[in-house]
């Protein structure tokens, strides 16, 4: 699969007559599809590019003969989605001869915007709601060099302030009100149908801002315009169940979920997801955290896939609809961030055996193992 898809890659990067020998970021790869111009420094961390992995176990559990895949978005540069917005948000900001940007973050947002703007030699700031980031995330954005501002508020809070201060000082907003996030997320969507041969019936995805569903649906949508793919996927959208504003349509003052990454009350992109779930004739719905966690160990341990617990919200989310799937479909789950990124959560939630204090002697250690 992968094999497949690099080649597939390489032989569109190399149909625009130009050859690289190795994949060179997605704005290089995409940029047709992309508000860029010769003027525009391409600040790039070569991401894009991610596997599209068969998951056997999930396709078993479904039936229905379904082909069900994961877009390991995990594998980006710093270990999440974000980094396809970021490349173009900082690109851009980069072109506009901005010097420090700033965002609020549940964690993955600020590890991706320090990493880019110091690659393009810009401060970056950002708001984190205090105690609720998880520890991979907190050191990736304190090894970039980001200047962290941890705020007693949630995620909600931390974003209205940002705004505000993007408003009143020279500072680029980097968050998913940045279009050039959008456009950078989109290719996701891209990558998926260059792959498939054609879009997915069904598109499983984690729903916190909603930048990233409503990104989705916009590149399915430029090549089924383009002729590229014959049809458009459903969007099925999940959201944590104590965080759930754009199932219950109503803004949650206290989200809570053990998924930190999708734990926000009031998503900014709101409007353009209602408008996604109706002209997909998709479905949002919440799963309980005891689902992600089974779907998370699931993906661990049938798979040999770790991400983070607001990922496997995608897969949670498609066993919880299993009954409506349709036979002989495919269905794309998307695993946005790392497992690595929230090692405690790991830790806490798995069913592997771990035995300590064992005398270092082959009899015991073999007596241990069941011998
Ligand atoms: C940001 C993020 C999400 C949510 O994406 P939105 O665009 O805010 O809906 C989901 N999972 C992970 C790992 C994230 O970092």
């Amino acid at each position: 699969m992968v094999n497949q898809l690099l080649q597939k890659l390489s032989k569109k990067i190399n149909n625009k007559n130009k050859t690289f020998k190795q994949w060179p970021g997605l704005i290089q790869a995409y940029e047709k599809w992309l508000p860029i111009n010769k003027n525009t420094p391409i600040i790039t961390l070569q991401e894009g590019a991610t596997p599209l992995i068969e998951l056997e176990s999930i396709n078993k559990l479904i039936g229905k003969n379904v082909k069900v895949y994961a877009k390991y978005d995990g594998l980006n540069p710093t270990g999440s989605f974000k980094d396809r917005g970021m490349t173009m948000a900082i690109s851009k900001a980069k072109e506009n001869n901005c010097e420090a940007v700033i965002c609020a973050s549940t964690g993955n947002t600020s590890a991706s915007a320090a990493a880019y703007a110091k690659r393009g030699n810009m401060r970056c700031y950002v708001l984190i709601p205090d105690g609720y980031v998880a520890q991979g995330k907190l050191a990736q954005a304190l090894v970039y060099g980001a200047e962290i501002l941890a705020i007693k508020g949630n995620f909600d809070k931390a974003l209205k302030i940002v705004q505000e201060i993007a408003k009143n000082y020279p500072v680029t907003l980097v968050n998913s009100v940045n279009p050039y996030r959008l456009q950078g997320q989109k290719t996701a969507a891209f990558e998926i149908i260059d792959s498939l041969n054609e879009a997915p019936d069904w598109l499983c995805i984690p729903m916190g801002n909603a930048g990233n569903i409503s990104a989705y649906w916009m590149g399915f949508n430029e090549y089924y315009k383009a002729g590229i793919s014959k049809k458009l996927p459903k969007m099925m959208g999940f959201q944590a169940k104590g965080s759930a504003p754009l199932v219950l349509n109503k803004t949650i003052e206290n989200p809570e979920t053990i998924a930190t990454a999708i734990r926000i009350g009031n998503p900014v992109n709101r409007e353009k997801a209602i408008e996604v779930n109706k002209n997909s004739n998709g479905k949002f719905i919440s799963v309980t955290d005891e689902e992600i966690i089974n779907a998370y160990k699931l993906l661990g341990s049938k798979e040999g896939i770790f991400c983070e617990p607001a990922s496997a919200a995608s897969v949670a989310g498609l066993i919880k609809l299993k009954e409506y799937v349709v036979e002989n479909s495919k269905i794309v789950c998307v695993l946005t961030g790392n497992g690595l990124k929230d090692p405690d959560c790991a830790i806490k939630n798995n069913d592997s055996i771990f035995k300590s204090g064992i005398d270092p002697s082959i009899e015991i250690v073999a007596k241990n193992m069941g011998f």
